[in-house]
């Protein structure tokens, strides 16, 4: 039986970083992989600026990978409103974006080149004791052992299971990927995160007039006969008019990738002998692009040393603001409750009047700001505000009143024509194809009603999205569900504090773990356990 200074289970692309990080410090590595394809998938693209440092730091130069694309921050194009608004990253460094395959392939290719890795192919780990694990490869069984055992090996971890500990995963949605080709965005460089559909839609340059599109279908919305009508009909009316071409022929002719969007919080980073990194510690919706930061933040503050208490810390630290606004910003962004609508037009208005809001955001975006704190006052600053200006329209003066449907439910034809379509447009060459129409029939079922075009008669009942079932649009509950909401970010503010003061670091993530739960909870959506 071979002995090793650490065997990492997993050779994706954090297990992969993992194994040179620690190499380059002088230890004797093994790196299992059961499966080198499993990184043909869709998954991690966007990579934000401490991320590109780190590889590059460990002589993975990926930004001058002919594949690889500048990233310089996001735009965001609130529906129904006129203008985006930019939230760049601070004048450099960058980040960038390039395919999963081939992040994962040009760190595997640094692997191979480092004699004190042993890299272990097709070596799927079967079981984990305390510093030792069996593998089976090629139809045999083998066995090794290790002064710690690292499992990098993603969202079914093999060695969180060895813990005991919930392997249960949470589907919230699901993402369908597009890549189109021989297209450009509006703005280059930048992420365009777009709202207004069922879920929110993202895109990026992917080298090479490639366009990646990612759009977020609500689990309650994906139906097996309606999908691609989905996306024919609620996604692809609000791309702009030079993509949209491309993205119904690719849907129609299926070329598109799914994958089940998942949530489970970091509540535990196993022990000092069998320490979880990466997505088997935890991971979180995609929008927000954090996974690979924090998988690669995990695996150099493994690297550097230092005793377990103290990793856990530092990570804990380091990994509860990402993780908040990951899930909050989810929340807010795909739900079109009243209370979330108030909230996001809240953020929108202090995004545009403050510099500083922008800057802040898009530091805890690239998890350079990780102050949990600061995150905290932000958020309840923002409910405060939602409730401030809630409070006015309840008594009657403004889009919130009883029966008119919300912002979100402005017709089809006017928001089509907003400046703000227009400047998606900004270099369209023009576009032949007929896209359906709003409540046309679809190419493959029932027809769809685009969600903007529902309850679009503006005297009729208030927008009936799946999300809102159970809410009232009452602007009494409104108030009352962010006053609620106020309540329970002090709460958890106060609870957090009172934890850090005893240093009990288990404590303190339980507390986040609940408050994590109790925003999901406040979704009234089905989630369901993974498909099996
Ligand atoms: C649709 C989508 C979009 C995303 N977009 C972004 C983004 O833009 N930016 C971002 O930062 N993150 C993004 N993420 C998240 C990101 O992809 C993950 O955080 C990242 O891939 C996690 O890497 P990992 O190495 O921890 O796990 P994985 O990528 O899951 O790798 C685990 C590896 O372990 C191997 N393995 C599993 N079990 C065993 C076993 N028993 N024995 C041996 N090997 C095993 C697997 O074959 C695999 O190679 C996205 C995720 C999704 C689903």
């Amino acid at each position: 039986m071979g002995h090793y200074d650490v065997a990492i289970v997993g050779a994706g692309p954090v297990g992969s970083f993992c194994a040179l990080a620690h190499a380059q410090r002088g230890a004797r590595v093994a790196l299992l992989e059961a499966n080198l394809k499993a990184s043909r998938r869709l998954a991690g693209e966007w990579l934000h600026p401490p991320a590109v440092d780190a590889l590059r730091n460990a002589g993975v130069p990926l930004q001058d990978h002919p594949g690889s694309s500048v990233g310089k921050g996001f735009v965001v194009f609130p529906e129904g409103e006129e203008r985006p608004i930019s939230l760049p990253y601070r004048a450099g460094p960058f980040g960038l974006t390039c395919d999963h395959a081939t992040i994962v392939s040009e760190l595997r290719g640094a692997v191979v080149n480092e004699p004190a890795i042993d890299f272990i192919c097709s070596a799927r780990v079967r079981t984990v004791e305390a510093r030792e694990l069996t593998f089976s490869q090629q139809g045999a069984t083998h066995a090794l052992s290790a002064g710690r055992i690292i499992g990098a090996d993603g969202r079914a971890s093999v060695v969180r299971q060895s813990l005991g500990l919930p392997t249960r995963r949470m589907t919230c949605s699901r993402m369908v990927g597009v890549l189109l080709k021989g297209v450009s965005l509006p703005f280059a460089g930048y992420g365009h995160v777009i709202l207004g559909a069922p879920g929110p839609i993202l895109m990026y340059d992917l080298g090479g007039r490639s366009v990646r599109v990612m759009a977020d279908v609500p689990v309650e919305r994906w139906e097996p006969q309606n999908r691609m009508a989905l996306l024919e009909q609620c996604y692809a009316p609000l791309l702009p008019l030079a993509l949209r071409e491309a993205f119904v022929e690719a849907v129609r002719e299926r070329r598109v990738v799914v994958a089940a969007n998942e949530i489970r919080p970091r509540t535990s980073y196993g022990t000092a002998d069998r320490v979880l990194i990466g997505d088997a510690a935890g991971n979180y919706h995609p929008m927000t692009a954090v996974g690979l930061t924090l998988g690669f933040g995990d695996a150099l503050a493994l690297a550097e040393g230092g005793d377990f208490e103290a990793f856990v810390a530092g990570r804990t630290r380091a990994t509860r603001a990402p993780e908040l606004l990951a899930l909050g910003l989810y929340e807010v962004f795909a739900d079109h409750r009243a209370e979330s609508v108030s909230l996001r037009q809240t953020v929108y208005r202090r995004w545009r009047a403050s510099p500083a809001v922008r800057t802040r955001t898009v530091a805890m975006l690239a998890c350079e700001d990780t102050s949990a704190g600061r995150l905290g006052v932000t958020l309840a600053g923002l409910v405060a505000r939602a409730v401030a200006s809630a409070i006015p329209r309840a008594l009657g003066r403004g889009t919130f009143s009883e029966g008119k449907p919300l912002p979100l439910a402005r017709p089809c034809g006017r928001v089509g024509s907003s400046a703000g379509a227009e400047l998606l447009s900004a270099r369209a060459e023009g576009s032949s194809l007929a896209l359906p129409q709003a409540e046309g029939s679809s190419s493959e079922g029932k027809p769809l009603a685009h969600p903007r075009a529902e309850g679009s008669s503006g005297e009729g009942k208030p927008l009936a999205h799946p999300r809102a079932e159970g809410s009232s649009h009452r602007p009494s509950a409104t108030v009352r569900a962010l006053v609620l909401r106020l309540a329970w970010l002090a709460r958890g503010i106060s609870l957090l504090r009172n934890v850090r003061k005893t240093k009990d670091r288990n404590g303190e993530a339980l507390v986040l773990a609940a408050l994590a739960r109790a925003f999901l909870r406040s979704m009234p959506v089905p989630r369901c356990p993974r498909d099996p």
